[in-house]
């Protein structure tokens, strides 16, 4: 069933996903501690975007600065 119209599986993916991107925006970040050092975990914020939506999400991804440390700043400081 390859070959069906992708628009509208492609607009229920997009809805579940807003669901999903809105429900991660709304949840108050906890305290969490890393499961493999138990360090308390950061919470780094990321913008999502969705294609032709006029909407992003604020989401914090949670990252332990020991394991992690920081992998999408890192990059940005490699000169
Ligand atoms: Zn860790």
């Amino acid at each position: 069933m390859r070959d069906l119209p992708g628009t509208e599986r492609n607009g229920e993916l997009v809805e579940s996903l807003k669901l999903f991107l809105t429900a991660q925006s709304t949840a108050v970040a906890e305290t969490r501690y890393c499961s493999d050092c138990g360090s308390i975990l950061g919470y780094l914020p990321m913008q999502f975007w969705l294609e032709g939506g006029d909407k992003g999400w604020n989401i914090p991804l949670p990252y332990c600065p020991d394991c992690h440390p920081l992998p999408v700043t890192k990059e940005t400081f490699i000169a």
